[in-house]
């Protein structure tokens, strides 16, 4: 029989974003995010909702990715319904990635570009797709990773719970193995924070509750743009029943408090978890579900781990500060060459903005380090990336250099209504032949 041995959950707001439209969920052996967007407060709003749908009882009468799917299906109808309720949260949606361990199988529903990660015998392996414009080209050989790493519009989902009555859910299961460690994040972990760092973070033996930290305090410290939620757990097949999911309980906060991670110190080398101490790992405790999803973790190791992580910080503030001091320097530079070289630039292309519509860009569709980009915005349509035809969608957020006539004359035949493959202006070269670079 396996359990989760030791679990942990954490989000932050980061450091640029004034509210945090993440939400989390877990009652063991349930593990749920949801990464929301939409004006105003409605991504908090839609990412609440897409978690609400787990706080029910699953049906257990059906199999376990059916029991998934019909959740986020009906995480879907809440957050379409309530879209259309009122202006404020017209076009809002989110998110979710959710896991379900069983007796010897992982199941997970999913949709969007949050993620799940199993690091097995030092190996991170990605059990998720991205729904994003990115991650169908880096699927499709268009782009390489590291280049969908820093694409301008690597945060349009193609797919997502909201915009639509209908979402196609992504369903799988895995078997699980003694030792696995499982992480779902949003994607500002994974925009901040490479793989190999999430690898060492989740392989370093710490306890979950570390681990999760350690991860945010590093998005953080790479910018923190968005905000950051990571949920982890251990798996193990040590002695005593897994926690019934009927009555939940926290199989983790017992497990031992791991020696400190040193703040600089991914140690990619010795990723393989330690093996959990069979002494110190508690019988599970029933709890109120409610309970369950509150804490999370045992109130006097988040107490002693909140003063630990103090001290790391300060630490950290002094030896940062140079560092920050010469990035702002950097900073200002690159923007004001990033003005002038956008000023100088007279042409244009479409893409998607951050709230998910087409947009008309004028300059080039490049990042600078240092969030220092080669376009402005010009003009922002009123129709959602996602309303575009799929078969167009690619072609229509291609790229493709074009005058600002042409543009503008684009973006208004789409929210028109009338796009159609003339006026994409697709020239017989395949579908993956229209990619500029
Ligand atoms: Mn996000």
């Amino acid at each position: 029989m396996l359990r989760v041995v030791d679990n942990a959950a954490a989000s932050d707001v980061g450091r640029v974003r004034k509210a945090n439209e993440d939400s989390f969920y877990v009652r063991v052996p349930l593990f749920v995010v949801a990464d929301g967007m939409g004006g105003a407060r409605a991504g908090e709003v839609a990412s609440d909702l897409a978690v609400t749908a787990f706080k029910a009882p699953l049906d257990e009468s059906v199999a376990p990715e059916q029991r998934m799917a019909t959740a986020v299906l009906s995480a879907n109808s809440a957050i379409h319904e309530k879209s259309l309720s009122s202006p404020e949260f017209e076009g809002m949606g989110t998110t979710i990635t959710a896991l379900l361990l069983g007796d010897q199988e992982l199941t997970i529903a999913h949709v969007g570009d949050s993620r799940a990660y199993r690091l097995r015998d030092g190996e991170l392996t990605r059990l998720t797709d991205d729904h994003s414009l990115v991650g169908e080209m880096v699927r499709r050989g268009a782009i390489t990773e590291a280049e969908a790493e820093v694409h301008p519009q690597r945060s349009i989902l193609t797919r997502a719970l909201g915009p639509d009555g209908e979402v196609e859910v992504d369903t799988l299961s895995h078997a699980v193995r003694p030792g696995d460690v499982y992480l779902i994040c949003s994607d500002g972990l994974t925009g901040m924070v490479d793989e190999a760092t999430i690898a060492a973070a989740m392989g370093s033996g710490s306890k979950m509750q570390e681990v999760a930290d350690q991860l945010i305090r590093r998005a953080n410290e790479n910018g923190g743009v968005d905000n950051i939620t990571v949920v982890a757990f251990r798996v193990d097949g040590e002695g005593g029943a897994l926690p019934d999911a009927e009555s939940p309980g926290d199989a983790g906060d017992a497990t031992i408090v791991a020696p400190a991670v040193e703040l600089d110190s991914p140690t990619s080398g010795s990723a393989k978890a330690a093996p959990p101490d069979a002494e110190a790992v508690r019988p599970p405790v029933p709890q109120t579900a409610a309970a369950a999803a509150a804490s999370g973790l045992d109130e006097a190791a988040r107490a002693e781990h909140s003063r630990s992580e103090f001290e790391r910080r300060r630490v950290a503030t002094g030896k940062s500060r140079r560092l920050v001091g010469s990035i702002i320097v950097a900073g200002v530079l690159l923007l004001a060459i990033g003005g002038m070289i956008v000023a100088s630039f007279n042409v244009y292309f479409i893409g998607g903005n951050d709230k998910g519509l087409v947009t008309v860009y004028r300059g080039l569709p490049y990042d600078l380090p240092l969030g220092v980009s080669l376009y402005t915005r010009d003009y922002v349509t009123a129709t959602p990336v996602v309303e575009l035809p799929e078969d167009l969608r690619e072609h229509i957020l291609d790229h493709k250099l074009r005058s600002r006539a042409d543009a503008l004359d684009l973006a208004q035949q789409i929210d028109a209504g009338k796009i159609n493959v003339d006026s994409v202006g697709i020239d017989g070269a395949g579908p993956s032949g229209t990619t500029g670079n």
